[in-house]
């Protein structure tokens, strides 16, 4: 499956490699002007030395000062298929005015493919922003920096932007590409730019004049108001909570370490995939889940939980497990319900390890599971509620809407969907027997932990759906329904006995 953006893989040039003294270079690049460091990338990397533009006005210094040294190193600029056509039209005439090596990169999808492949525009989630910007982004880039064997790229960040980028040096290391990000303007402040830009009488993006101070794809730039940051604009509609945003999309070097996880991790998270019949789509789920785990800060290990499959499923599964050395199988003789699946699943799990479900028909979208282990160290428990509702047909919406009235009203349970995305500590659930073995299995599960634990931390994230592609759901046929309200009932009448016997409450 298509998704994962460019690994780090790629070994740093060594000393050994060319001799080229890398701390020295960098300590010489300090005291140097903008020009001199351009001149002295060229010189030691030759046209292995490529400048990256985003067309803002840093970049425009930039370009002109390659123009202004006759360089015809090439220059880069990644077309994602969503800028504002201002920036194109930007582009075209700094183009005409400057006559450079100007090359354009593209995605290898349009954004009508991309979002025919994952079923939604990735911006519009939280957690497919960064998937997206990998995409649309890095990807094109890093695979053309790697397939033209360049060694030194120049970006124009600078250490007056603030954040993580304070701390940004003339030269550092960019292991994607094996070789150099350079940042001629690391020094230059704001009025820098704008004098430069004057002198030269270089024209800015038009945006700029029209309170963008920041400046990225059409979807996700909206322009500032007095007193904000300049990258105030940039994903705004991401924003779940003050300072909750994304504020850069990891092209670079600088923006990519300050955000990475952990590339060690210690903790596992065990993925129950349960199936029951699920030959069409349980490729594609174990590719998703396959796909997001180089971006977690934890051991991904898969337990495909097979539950009576009549069609092929656990050959599928067993194959799958062959390839992958981060799958087990198990296998149930006959149908027993999702929720026993699971159960049985989590008897294997050791109890200090995190947990999630996704069933096997794909629907779930895995990379979701990021935002859930963000908040791992606050909460035991982090139940997902489903951000895109409207992926799923009317009488799937109200059927979730009738179960998670029954949830709150029978079981007492405050929370907005039960069945979604979740992770959990597998000691949560530990030692607690269930009843119910369908969709009531959720519900019995949490509410004896409650009334086991009362001071459980909960909470409540949004989940992307991606909606189901293939094979029919089950959930809402005569005979789901009939089982699900058995298996509410069954539910129910646990919960009340384990209140009486366990705990020696009263009804
Ligand atoms: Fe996608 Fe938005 Fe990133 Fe552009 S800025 S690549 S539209 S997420």
């Amino acid at each position: 499956m298509p998704g994962s953006g460019p690994s780090d893989v790629v070994t740093a040039p060594s000393e050994s490699q060319d001799l080229f003294d890398e701390s020295t270079f960098a300590r010489a690049l300090v005291p140097m002007t903008a020009e001199e460091r351009i001149r002295a990338a060229v010189d030691r990397f030759g046209n292995h030395a490529v400048l990256i533009s985003s067309m803002q006005k840093t970049a425009a210094v930039l370009m002109h000062m390659f123009h202004r040294l006759g360089r015809k190193n090439e220059v880069l600029f990644v077309d994602t298929g969503y800028h504002f056509p201002e920036t194109l039209a930007y582009r075209d005439e700094l183009q005409a005015r400057f006559r450079l090596n100007l090359i354009t990169l593209m995605p290898k999808q349009t954004v009508e493919e991309q979002a025919e492949t994952y079923g939604c525009e990735l911006y519009r989630f939280v957690d497919g922003q960064k998937r997206c910007c990998a995409l649309r982004k890095e990807e094109p880039y890093i695979e053309h920096l790697r397939s033209r064997g360049h060694r030194l790229t120049m970006v124009g960040l600078r250490a007056q932007e603030g954040g993580h980028r304070s701390k940004v040096t003339p030269l550092q290391r960019d292991p994607r590409f094996g070789g150099y990000t350079m940042h001629p303007l690391f020094d230059w402040t704001d009025e820098d730019i704008d004098k430069y830009l004057q002198r030269y009488d270089v024209p800015a993006h038009p945006l700029h004049a029209r309170g963008y101070p920041s400046i990225g794809c059409a979807p996700c730039t909206t322009p500032v108001v007095d007193g904000e940051h300049p990258r105030a604009g940039r994903w705004r509609h991401l924003r779940q909570a003050d300072g909750e945003q994304p504020l850069y999309c990891n092209i670079t070097a600088v923006d990519r370490e300050a955000g990475k996880v952990s590339s060690s991790p210690k903790e596992d998270l065990f993925v129950i995939v349960p199936c029951f019949n699920e030959v069409e789509n349980i490729d594609a789920t174990v590719a998703d889940i396959q796909a997001n785990r180089g971006h977690l800060p934890v051991n991904v290990k898969i337990i495909l939980a097979d539950d009576g499959s009549t069609d092929g499923t656990v050959q599928r599964m067993r194959a799958l497990a062959e390839a992958h050395d981060n799958i087990s199988v198990r296998v149930n003789d006959r149908n027993l319900g999702i929720g026993a699946t699971v159960m049985a699943a989590s008897a294997e799990i050791p109890d200090e390890a995190w947990v999630t479900v996704v069933p096997g028909d794909n629907d779930f979208m895995f990379s979701s599971i990021e935002r859930f282990l963000s908040l791992r160290d606050r909460y035991d428990l982090i139940l997902g509620y489903i951000q895109n509702e409207v992926v799923r047909p009317l009488r799937r919406r109200l059927g979730a809407q009738l179960f998670a009235v029954s949830v709150r009203t029978v079981f007492g349970l405050p929370f907005r969907y039960v069945n979604g995305m979740k992770l959990y500590k597998a000691e949560v659930f530990r030692g607690i027997d269930v009843a119910a073995g369908g969709h009531g299995h959720n519900a019995e599960l949490l509410a004896k932990a409650l009334l086991r634990n009362p001071f459980l931390r909960v909470t409540e994230v949004p989940f992307g759906l991606r909606g189901r592609r293939s094979g029919e759901g089950r959930s809402l046929n005569v005979r789901a329904v009939t089982n699900a309200l058995g298996s509410f009932a069954v539910g129910r009448r646990a919960v009340s006995d384990y209140r009486r016997t366990v705990l020696g409450l009263r009804d």
